[in-house]
C-alpha cells in the first residue's frame, strides 16, 4: 500500500511535468519497498529507513508523512488538482494529461463520470479545437470502454505487479495475459470467488490503483489506471469460480475452442469434465486439447549465465552476484560484462578482462564450492568480427555475442553479420537475438531460419532474454529455434542482484514457446555447460 501511494505520487508528477529525476526515484522507491522484506513502517519509525536502497532524505520524510498521517498532503492536494480519474479516462481515450485536464474545464466537469454525462449530452463539441470527427472518436471510445485494448499494452513486469496487488487486496486471481504470461499485458484481469460480489464491487472501485470505474454490473466492472489502462475484474460463485477463471485467463481463440465449458468450482475440475488434460496458461494461445508437454520449470534452472558487475555497467562485485545467485539455489553463473564498442557504458579492454579474472578467481575462492565463469557479453562490430580479440575469447569459460548498435541494418547484412559472429569457434550463445525493446523499438532484421542453421552447426545457442522490456528471443522465437533444433538459454540479463530475479520472466517466456527442461541448456549441470567449448 505505501508503495501505491509513492507510485500514485511519481504518475501524478509526472502529468506535472516535475523533474524527470524526481519522479524515477519515487518509482524506484515504490519498487524497493514492494520487494523490500523488512517492514518499511517499522524502518521508518526507528529512523532507518534510508538503509533501503533508493530511499533519501526527500522519500524519507514522504514516508514519515504518509505512516503518520495516513497520507501525504502533497499527493491529496495533486489528486484535487490533476483530478486523476479524468487523466486516466482521458488516456485511455488517446488524449494526453494537460489535453484532458483542458476540456475538463472548458467543460466545467471535474470528475470521469461527469465528463462522460456532458459527452453524451452532445456538449464535447462547443469546446474550442474538438470537431465533429474528434468528438465521433471519443463517443466510440466511450462507448466501448473497456471492451477494447489500449493501443500499447503495459510490460508483464509492471502489468503483474498491478494485477497482483488488486488481487492480493480482493483475495483474488490475476488472469488475462498476465496469467499467460505475455510479454505486453493488455487485457487484464482479476478473477474473485464470492457470494457478495457487490460488496467485491465497491472495494474494488475504492482501491488506489483504480481511478475510474467505466463501467459496472451485478457480477463485474472496468475500471481504469491512472495510466489509462483498462482493467476487468470478474466476481464468481464459488461453484463456477474454475470456469470463471478458465474463461478470464484467456486467449479468447483457446477458450472459443472448449466451448461450452461446464461449470466447476476448480479449473482442473474444469478440463477434467471436457476430458483433457489441464493446459498451462503459457500454452493458451491457439487452440490446442492435446497433452501438453512436461515444461521446464524453475526448479529446472542450475545456473544464470548472462549478467553484469561494476566492472561495465552492473551495480554489484561478481561476488555479490555469486553469493546473490548461490542463495537462489544456483550452482553457477557466468559474469558477463560489455566490450568497448557497446558505447553508452564502460566496456572491458582485453587488459581489463585479464584483471577481472583476479576478482572472479577471488569469488571462487570464497563462495565454492559454488562457480562463477569468467565469461562476456562481445560486441558484434558491424562487419561480422567480435569486438575482443580470440587469444582473449579463448581464455573464457562462456562468450555470448550481442548486436547492439546498428540495429536498423537491413536483414541481407543484419543475417550476414550474425552468421559471422556464431562461426567464431568461442561463441556459446547469441544475446537478445532480435534486438527489440517491447512497444518501443521494433525487431531487428535478422533472417532467425537462416542464423539458426548456422547455430546448429556451431554448436552455439540462443538466449531467451529476461529484461522485461525485452523477452527476446520471444515466446513464438522460441519455439520455432527448438523446431530448428537450436538450444535456449534462460537468462536474466541482471544488473543488480535483484535483476536475477527475471529469470522467472525468461522461464515463463521460454515456457510460451513450448520448451522442456532438456531444450534449455543451464538446466544442465556445470560439466556439460563447459563441455559445450569447442576443441
Ligand atoms: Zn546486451
Ligand atoms: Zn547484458
Amino acid at each position: 500500500m505505501i508503495a501505491d501511494r509513492l507510485d500514485a505520487f511519481a504518475a501524478l508528477l509526472e502529468l506535472q511535468d516535475a523533474n524527470p529525476y524526481t519522479i524515477r526515484a519515487y518509482r524506484r522507491a515504490a519498487e524497493t519497498i514492494r520487494t523490500s522484506v523488512l517492514s518499511v513502517a517499522d524502518l521508518v519509525r526507528s529512523g532507518r529507513a534510508r538503509e533501503l536502497r533508493g530511499i533519501g532524505p526527500g522519500i524519507e520524510a514522504r514516508l514519515r508523512e504518509l505512516i503518520e498521517t495516513g497520507q501525504i498532503a502533497e499527493l491529496a492536494e495533486l489528486e484535487r488538482e490533476l483530478a486523476p480519474d479524468l487523466v486516466g479516462l482521458g488516456r485511455y481515450l488517446g488524449l494526453g494529461a494537460k489535453r484532458s485536464v483542458e476540456l475538463a474545464r472548458s467543460l466545467g466537469v471535474r470528475t470521469a463520470d461527469e465528463f462522460r454525462d456532458a459527452a453524451a449530452a452532445g456538449r464535447l463539441r462547443s469546446v474550442p479545437g474538438i470537431g465533429a470527427k474528434t468528438e465521433a472518436r471519443l463517443l466510440e471510445a466511450l462507448g466501448r470502454a473497456g471492451e477494447s485494448a489500449p493501443r500499447n499494452g503495459l510490460l508483464l513486469n509492471r502489468a503483474m505487479d498491478l494485477l497482483r496487488g488488486i488481487a492480493t487486496a480482493l483475495d483474488g486471481e490475476p488472469a488475462g495475459d498476465v496469467r499467460r504470461w505475455r510479454d505486453s499485458c493488455e487485457h487484464l484481469s482479476v478473477v474473485c470467488a464470492t457470494r457478495d460480489p457487490s460488496s467485491v464491487l465497491s472495494r474494488f472501485a475504492e482501491l488506489p490503483q483504480i481511478v475510474a470505474v467505466l463501467d459496472r454490473d451485478d457480477r463485474r466492472a472496468i475500471g481504469v489506471t491512472i495510466d489509462g489502462v483498462p482493467l476487468e475484474l470478474i466476481t464468481a460463485e464459488p461453484e463456477r469460480y474454475g470456469t470463471a477463471l478458465l474463461r478470464a485467463t484467456g486467449s479468447h481463440a483457446y477458450v472459443a475452442a472448449l466451448e461450452p465449458l461446464p461449470e466447476a468450482p476448480e479449473e482442473t475440475a474444469v478440463f477434467g469434465a471436457l476430458g483433457i488434460p489441464w493446459c498451462p496458461p503459457e500454452l493458451r494461445e491457439a487452440p490446442f486439447r492435446g497433452v501438453p508437454p512436461e515444461l521446464v520449470k524453475r526448479t529446472d534452472i542450475r545456473g544464470d549465465l548472462h549478467m553484469h558487475t561494476t566492472w561495465s555497467d552492473g551495480r554489484a562485485s561478481a561476488e555479490e552476484m555469486g553469493r546473490a545467485a548461490r542463495d537462489l539455489g544456483y550452482q553457477y553463473i557466468a559474469i558477463c560484462d560489455h566490450t568497448p564498442a557497446v558505447g553508452a557504458v564502460r566496456g572491458l579492454s582485453p587488459d581489463d578482462v585479464r584483471r577481472q579474472a583476479e576478482e572472479i578467481e577471488a569469488a571462487n575462492e570464497a563462495l565454492a564450492p559454488f562457480r562463477v565463469l569468467r565469461g562476456i557479453e562481445c560486441d558484434i562490430l558491424p562487419d561480422g568480427r567480435l569486438d575482443l580479440p580470440d587469444d582473449v575469447l579463448s581464455e573464457l569459460e562462456w562468450v555470448q555475442a550481442s548486436v547492439h548498435g546498428g540495429q536498423r541494418m537491413p536483414a541481407r547484412e543484419m543475417t550476414k553479420r550474425v552468421e559471422d559472429a556464431l562461426r567464431n569457434p568461442y561463441v556459446r550463445c547469441l544475446s537478445h537475438p532480435k534486438g527489440r525493446y517491447i512497444n518501443r523499438r521494433p525487431e531487428n532484421a535478422l533472417a532467425l531460419d537462416r542464423v539458426f542453421q548456422v547455430a546448429l552447426e556451431q554448436r552455439v545457442a540462443f538466449e531467451v532474454n529476461g529484461l522485461p522490456d525485452r523477452l527476446d528471443l520471444s515466446g513464438d522465437h522460441v519455439r520455432a529455434a527448438l523446431v530448428a533444433g537450436v538450444q535456449v538459454v534462460c537468462s536474466t540479463d541482471a544488473h543488480s542482484t535483484r535483476g536475477l530475479g527475471n529469470m522467472a520472466l525468461s522461464i515463463a517466456t521460454a515456457r510460451r514457446g513450448w520448451a522442456t527442461a532438456g531444450d534449455v541448456v543451464n538446466t544442465q549441470p556445470l560439466d556439460v555447460i563447459l563441455d559445450r567449448r569447442r576443441r
